[in-house]
């Protein structure tokens, strides 16, 4: 387990996925999972180059930027709590699981400042996925036009379990095109220019079809819990 090599093989494939799409490489930032990994873990890969980091906790991401405060950018990945809002809000940079008009009146409440969102997308329609439907994204972004703290910057997606690429493909390809949808609305509050999307095992297959973020831990940071 050596992030510093994790991290190299992973910049070359997305040097060669941006290569073949036509894509300039610096398109594509990597989030370092580090849920599932220790400070000391997180902090290597601080050392190695990352500066973006993903927690799924509160108390996770609490506990590591006790420690990591030199400049990191911080986002919050997971399903997001209404009452744990006020313990994280003021403290992330982005916030990748707007799902619901409760939470994003709690986010309003609570943050201090604008906070970068991206809308959670159950592209899928499994039962067990976060996220709204595809019909329901365009009537919530649109709601959230009174929001001042809410910017919504992009659309994110967790492709299913699954090793078929074609339904992977489908999955991102079907969050690019409902993404393009917002764009063209062209709300002043949602910009809505990055695709949150592509995990360890499809984050090939996520830039090729227009990720702009990856969420990546398990390849790069390992799994100690
Ligand atoms: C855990 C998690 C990831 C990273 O998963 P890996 O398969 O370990 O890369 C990405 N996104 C979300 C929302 C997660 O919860």
């Amino acid at each position: 387990m050596n992030v510093q090599e994790n991290l190299k093989r992973i910049k070359e494939n997305i040097q060669t996925v941006c290569e073949k799409m036509n894509r300039p490489s610096d398109d594509v930032k990597i989030i370092a999972v580090t849920k599932y990994v220790s400070t000391e873990r997180a902090q290597e890969a601080i050392a190695a180059g990352v500066n973006n980091l993903g927690e799924n906790r509160d108390e996770g991401l609490l506990e590591k930027q006790a420690v990591i405060n030199n400049g990191a950018v911080w986002h919050y990945i997971g399903s997001l709590q209404s009452r744990k809002v006020k313990n994280i809000i003021n403290e992330v940079d982005y916030i990748h699981s707007l799902d619901r008009m409760s939470l994003a009146k709690e986010i309003e409440k609570r943050a201090k400042k604008s906070i970068k969102c991206f809308i959670q997308v159950n592209v899928s329609g499994e039962d067990s996925k976060q996220g709204l439907s595809r019909e329901e994204v365009i009537p919530f972004v649109k709601a959230l036009s009174d929001f001042k703290q809410i910017e919504v910057v992009g659309l994110m997606t967790m492709a299913p379990l699954t090793n078929d690429e074609t339904v992977l493909r489908n999955c991102f390809r079907n969050l690019k095109l409902l993404q393009q949808e917002v764009v063209s609305l062209q709300l002043s509050h949602a910009p809505c220019i990055e695709l949150s999307m592509g995990m360890s095992n499809d984050y090939q297959i996520a830039i090729e079809e227009g990720a702009t973020m990856v969420r990546i831990g398990t390849a790069l940071v390992g799994k100690e819990k």
